[in-house]
């Protein structure tokens, strides 16, 4: 069986149900490409058998189908076509899907196509003002990571809300292409959310709409491009901090792997939100080490190395708000 999580409230005062502002649930999570984790990964004590897409895609949709996120932002997928996007499609949800330019799935024998980000709303809640599929640049130049944003309409209360999915390049020594890319990545927030498009000096300000990004950053808090997240004009806050005693600590771990350079543990994962537009009422905690077991991820019980990250984000100010 999955992990059992549960659903914690940081600030307890705050859970008051308005019926007229239900909160929006956010799911952030690389789902670990069927190509890379079969043909590239090198998960080594994990039994090829739970890494057969036949079994590993149920996991996944089960995994979402239990938190019924209004908003799912997935990284690594490489089944878009064939299965998320007709199955989400028949449950209500609407897709939209960005390919990275060169997939390293593409170097696996028998691969799907290409992994990217892929972005679902539920369309009963949302409709869709506008979508920007991003290629990311780092010092002007084009690079193979990608970024979907979408400005959304909340069908019932016309609130105004922009989501956006990356993944970040990988591994140790890039951490200067990471903070080049979020760089780059924040320069288009900054205009999609000001509402004017185009121009990239403006800062935030009241009236710009509020934003919610989530993604496999691929990097520690310590790096360059987390300061720069936390500590952009944009007003951003990282959701999974709050699940901290002191509210200041991410979590000890969004990732655990064990590949034949060793075991790796790491938090690599964030949910970004504007903390004066939005509030954060409660999050999905993270699985024990006794959880995730000896083997780590994934796992005949757990089809991602990457943990999926969950929270329900309310609107402050009933101003957002039409009626
Ligand atoms: P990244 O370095 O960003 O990594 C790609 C994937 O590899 C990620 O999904 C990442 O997962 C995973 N990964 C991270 N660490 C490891 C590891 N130690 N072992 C195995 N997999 C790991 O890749 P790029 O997007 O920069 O793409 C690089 C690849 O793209 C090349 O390998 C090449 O195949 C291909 N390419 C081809 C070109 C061409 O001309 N044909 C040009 C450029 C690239 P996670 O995010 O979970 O860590
Ligand atoms: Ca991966």
């Amino acid at each position: 069986a999955r992990p059992h999580r549960d659903l914690v409230y940081p600030n307890s005062m705050a859970h008051c149900h308005h019926m007229r502002n239900p909160p929006i649930r956010v799911m952030q999570w690389n789902i670990l490409a069927q190509a890379l984790g079969e043909g590239k990964d090198g998960f080594v004590r994990c039994p090829l058998d739970a890494l057969k897409w036949q079994e590993r895609k149920y996991l996944i949709l089960e995994e979402i189908l239990t938190y019924r996120p209004d908003i799912v932002c997935l990284q690594e997928v490489d089944h878009y076509y064939d299965t998320f996007q007709p199955i989400m499609a028949s449950l209500g949800y609407q897709g939209s899907f960005m390919a990275k330019p060169w997939s390293p799935c593409l170097d696996v024998e028998q691969n799907n196509g290409p992994d990217g980000c892929a972005l679902f709303y539920r369309r009963s809640r949302f409709s869709l003002q506008a979508t920007a599929h991003l290629r990311l640049s780092a010092m002007m130049l084009p690079t193979n990571q990608v970024a979907i944003v979408q400005t959304l309409n909340c069908q019932a209360t016309g609130q105004q809300l922009c989501v956006a999915v990356t993944h970040l390049k990988a591994r140790s020594g890039w951490e200067r292409l990471r903070s080049a890319q979020g760089a780059d990545l924040l320069q288009s927030l900054r205009s999609i959310t000001s509402g004017r498009g185009g121009t990239s000096q403006s800062q935030a300000m009241p009236g710009s709409i509020p934003l919610v990004v989530c993604g496999d950053f691929n990097a520690e808090p310590s790096e360059d491009v987390y300061r720069r997240f936390s500590s952009s004009p944009l007003g951003l806050n990282s959701a999974y901090k709050l699940l901290s005693s002191d509210g200041e600590t991410e979590p000890a771990y969004t990732t655990w792997k064990i590949r034949p350079s060793g075991e790796s543990c790491s938090t690599l994962d964030y949910i970004w939100y504007s903390h004066d537009a939005l509030s954060v009422e409660c999050l999905l905690d993270i699985p024990t080490e006794e959880q995730i077991g000896p083997d780590r991820l994934p796992s005949y019980h757990y089809p991602s190395d990457h943990l999926s990250l969950l929270c329900d984000i309310k609107f402050r100010d009933e101003s957002y708000r039409l009626m």
